[in-house]
């Protein structure tokens, strides 16, 4: 709670926790049954401008940084959301910001503000079977064909992927390799393009997650996203806001797990006393609650200096791996605390336990981190 805590942030979070109230939880649980959610809620989020925080108004967005989008994130924890619903329904906020930085005004014409309008559903697509920690070896590839590209290939994990209306996806235009990747912004309904699964996995229940293939896939030149081969340099800059979206993700559902577990000690009685009357308890509390603020601290000195343009690609994996590491141990110790209980579906830590798991391995894994951590080193 002690972002810049500016009159604009505590408004936006009354909005947020509003908006969760009233919108979010009356259906969280059919959502995650359903395994999707519903248009109707983009539309509704971006009726009241949360869908474009983050987003200049220049390209219809509700203007705000990478800070009020955190200040989003964690409110819709706070509230009793989930990291799943921010996956799902802000996808676009991994799949639009290469074509903002693009400054095309064609394609966000046609793809931006639609999306953040709340009647287009966005996706990004980089991973591929053969793997997606490595980025520069993506295979999926875009021949040149007179005004257009034709694509072969594949994609997995793809978040929203099944619902997307449009994907931006990591191409190779020549040779694998770095130096020719590019984007291309590719409809559903594209001839050769297909969803080919919806992918059931642990937790994210509410997010859909999809493989998606592509048979001579004809994309115009027009959907490029910038120039030609300068993909590589365009995911990883991007890459920065996920990752701190991501940690904050860690630590706000930490948070939400420490104060559902301080309230299930109080009111537990075990051995006709409260479990929080047990010093291990209380003391198993204090480290969580300490993990959690450590986590949050570092986080946001970190986001204020992205924010601000430095140059902290080392600080920004620190930050996922210190939050999504203080995330893992609070989750654990909550749903422990909660019993029997807390492996029921009617928990809500039950959720936060499955959800958080993904956190160390989406958007660069905690061995990929530290990978750019030790060469911050110099190692
Ligand atoms: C629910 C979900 C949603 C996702 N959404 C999207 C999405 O919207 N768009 C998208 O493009 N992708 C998405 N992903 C994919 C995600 O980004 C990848 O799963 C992740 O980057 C890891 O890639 P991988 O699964 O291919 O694992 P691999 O790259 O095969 O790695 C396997 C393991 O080996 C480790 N490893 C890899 N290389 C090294 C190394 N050099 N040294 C040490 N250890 C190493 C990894 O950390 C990992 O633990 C999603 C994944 C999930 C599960």
């Amino acid at each position: 709670m002690t972002i810049v805590d500016t009159p604009e942030r505590r408004q936006l979070r009354e909005l947020t926790r509003s908006f969760v109230t009233r919108e979010v939880l009356p259906h969280l649980s059919g959502w995650e049954r359903a395994g999707e959610l519903p248009r109707s809620l983009h539309e509704s989020a971006a009726k009241i401008g949360l869908l474009g925080i983050g987003f200049p108004e220049s390209v219809g967005g509700s203007g705000g940084d990478l800070l009020d989008s955190m200040v989003v994130t964690e409110e819709i924890i706070r509230s009793g959301g989930s990291s799943g619903l921010i996956a799902a329904l802000f996808t676009h906020g991994i799949a639009l910001p290469h074509i903002v930085a693009a400054q095309d005004e064609a394609l966000i014409e046609r793809y931006v503000r639609p999306a953040l309008a709340g009647t287009m559903i966005g996706a990004l697509a980089i991973t591929e079977p053969d793997g997606g920690s490595d980025v520069a070896g993506i295979r999926t590839c875009a021949v040149r064909d007179g005004d257009h590209y034709v694509v072969n290939g594949a994609k997995t994990y793809i978040t929203s992927g099944v619902r997307a209306d449009f994907v931006t996806t990591a191409v190779c235009t020549d040779f694998p390799g770095s130096g020719s990747l590019s984007l291309l912004v590719i409809d559903k309904g594209t001839p050769g393009f297909t969803v080919g699964r919806r992918l059931e996995k642990l937790g994210w229940h509410c997010s859909d997650t999809a493989e998606l293939s592509f048979a001579d896939v004809r994309v115009p030149v027009s959907n490029r996203v910038g120039p030609e081969d300068t993909g590589f340099l365009a995911i990883m800059q991007q890459f920065a806001n996920e990752r701190i979206s991501l940690a904050t993700q860690a630590y706000a559902t930490a948070q939400r797990c420490v104060d559902l577990a301080v309230r299930w000690s109080r009111d537990r009685q075990t051995f006709g006393r409260p479990l929080v009357a047990r010093q291990v308890v209380r003391h198993r509390l204090a480290e969580m609650h300490s993990r959690t603020e450590a986590a949050r601290a570092y986080v946001h000195e970190v986001a204020e200096r992205v924010a601000a343009g430095q140059p902290v690609v080392t600080e920004v994996a620190i930050a996922k791996n210190v939050a999504v590491s203080a995330c893992d141990f609070v989750v654990d110790a909550a749903l422990q605390l909660h019993g029997g209980f807390g492996y029921m579906r009617d928990a809500e830590v039950e959720r936060h336990y499955r959800d958080a798991r993904l956190l160390g391995i989406g958007g660069g894994a905690t061995e990929i981190m530290n990978e750019i951590i030790a060469k911050g080193m110099g190692l």
